[in-house]
Parts: C-alpha cells; structure tokens; sequence
C-alpha cells in the first residue's frame, strides 16, 4: 500500500538525486521508503535535511483536503501546477495521467508564494 499522510502531516523533508541534481519535498516517514528519482529514474535520492522552519504558513494534508471545495484553490493548483481536477478529490495532469492528492499537497506546500496562497485560503475559510 502506498504511504499515506495523516491529516496533520507536512511533507518536510528535502530530498535530492545525486545523479540529476532535481530536489523534492517528502513526508519525514516516507524517507525509508524512496524509490527511484521520478525526472531520470536513478537508485535512491539523499536526505539533504528539513524545509527551513518558522513560516508559520504550512498547511497540513487534512486541512489541504477540507479546502478542496475552494473553487480558489482548484484555480492555483491549475495555475501553479498545471493539473486539473477530476471531481473527487483527484487530479489529472496534462497527459491525463492521476496525481495523488499527496504529491499536489506537497508541491504547493514547497514552494513559499504557493505555500502562502494557500496559507490564505485557509485563514480566510477558519474565519
Ligand atoms: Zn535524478
């Protein structure tokens, strides 16, 4: 079974592949059970250490999921990545494929502009 957050995990972990140099954001617990680097396919990254903390602006994966609704929040995750939704809670890219719920959770999370937008959005719904 693939990993699955709880509601109040952060994806908080960078990780990199030696062989491509690309760096990505992963659950603390997800760090035993890497693959393969998703852009070239080499043998397990490395842990290079947390995402900087004290922004105050994360968002955990339960809170993520209850903005769902949000037509805003569709608009970014379309905008920033590129993906739409499928109804459901699911995702497509533009090759049609489904990305979990998870990797666009931390996709925005990793990104400060994108963490902060939705940062707001949630703020402006706990109101
Ligand atoms: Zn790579």
């Amino acid at each position: 079974m693939p990993f699955q957050p709880l509601p109040e995990d952060q994806p908080s972990c960078t990780v990199a592949c030696s062989a491509c140099g690309h760096r990505w954001l992963v659950y603390e617990q997800q760090l035993g059970l890497l693959g393969s680097c998703p852009v070239c396919g080499a043998a397990r990254p490395r842990y290079m250490g947390s995402v900087a903390p004290g922004s105050g602006r994360q968002v955990s994966f339960g809170r993520f999921r209850a903005l769902l609704d949000e037509p805003r929040l569709l608009t970014l995750i379309g905008q920033a990545l590129g993906l739409r939704p499928l109804g459901g809670e699911r995702f497509a890219d533009a090759q049609g494929r489904e990305v979990p719920l998870e990797d666009v959770h931390f996709a925005l999370q990793g990104n400060a502009g994108w963490q902060g937008q939705v940062y707001n959005l949630h703020m402006s719904r706990a109101r």
